[in-house]
């Protein structure tokens, strides 16, 4: 579980109106489901909205042991005496803060029930453990992320609950904006960039068979940032693309015949 208050504005360049979308769901008290492939900007965004409605973030990486206690809270031998301990999505209750569940679809089933008071307009948080219900405090934002690719508790929770709640979808970023990223946070020259995210687009056309997933926008910045260091973009996007994406040697080597053409060998 990772907590953030920051004190600048994290990097993010919208695409859509999804600021708009999101602030509004805020300020009705909606609950929000961001859609999309790994590696395109959902924690981010999550993040920059956070900063910006001046709340407190609480982050879960969902996994599939990841369990209602786990989110809810527990109680813990300390001293020898057993004390109750809020989880985060309590504590994120508790404070009013946003807690985004990443990968949510991760997440055991038996974790919709606390999810789906939650999710709905009644905004409550069930802890049995205790006997009580919690309101969710003003400002409280549940924020859940997965790939549409693999769905599990989202297609357990109820219509009625789905319904309640906002989606907003990512996907791969137009060329001109990813290169901007890419520059940006790899710290390197825009051309560098654009020569990486080029190469990006090329894997995501021809959708590589046998990739389970194609080049996101995190695995581009990653070979810029070994750019950065002076690797040449060839050996970056070995390193930081092909490897990632691929244990299976055919794959690789279409890869890498992609990284002959489009990549340089001159180092960074
Ligand atoms: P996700 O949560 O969808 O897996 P992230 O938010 O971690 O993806 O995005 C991966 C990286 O891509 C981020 O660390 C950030 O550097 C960059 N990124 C993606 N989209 C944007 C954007 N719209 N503005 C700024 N940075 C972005």
């Amino acid at each position: 579980m990772i907590s953030t208050d920051r004190a600048s504005r994290p990097y993010y360049v919208p695409i859509g109106n999804e600021e708009h979308v999101f602030k509004a769901a805020f300020r009705q008290g909606m609950s929000i489901l961001l859609k999309g492939p790994t590696g395109c900007g959902k924690t981010r965004f999550v993040e920059a909205m956070a900063y910006d409605l001046d709340r407190p973030l609480i982050t879960v990486a969902c996994h599939d042991d990841l369990t209602t206690a786990d989110l809810v809270g527990r109680f813990l031998l300390r001293g020898g005496e057993t004390e109750w301990v809020d989880g985060p999505l309590t504590r994120a209750v508790r404070e009013g803060a946003i807690c985004y569940l990443d990968e949510v679809v991760e997440a055991r089933q038996d974790t919709t029930v606390v999810l789906h008071p939650l999710a709905d307009h009644r905004r409550q948080l069930p802890i049995e453990r205790l006997g009580l219900t919690l309101d969710a405090a003003p400002g409280f934002c549940l924020v859940v992320s997965y790939n549409p690719g693999y769905q599990s508790v989202l297609k357990d929770l109820k219509e009625s609950t789905r319904q309640r709640m906002v989606a907003i979808e990512f996907g791969f970023l137009p060329a001109e904006v990813e290169e901007k990223i890419v520059a940006h946070e790899a710290g390197i020259d825009p051309k560098r960039a654009a020569e990486l995210v080029r190469f990006g687009q090329a894997i995501r056309r021809i959708e590589t068979a046998g990739l389970r997933e194609v080049a996101s926008t995190r695995v581009l910045i990653a070979a810029g940032r070994l750019v950065a260091e002076g690797l040449s973009p060839r050996a970056a996007a070995r390193a930081a693309v092909a490897g990632p994406l691929t244990d299976d040697s055919t794959v690789t080597n279409g890869l890498v015949e992609m990284i002959n053409v489009y990549l340089s060998d001159q180092p960074g």
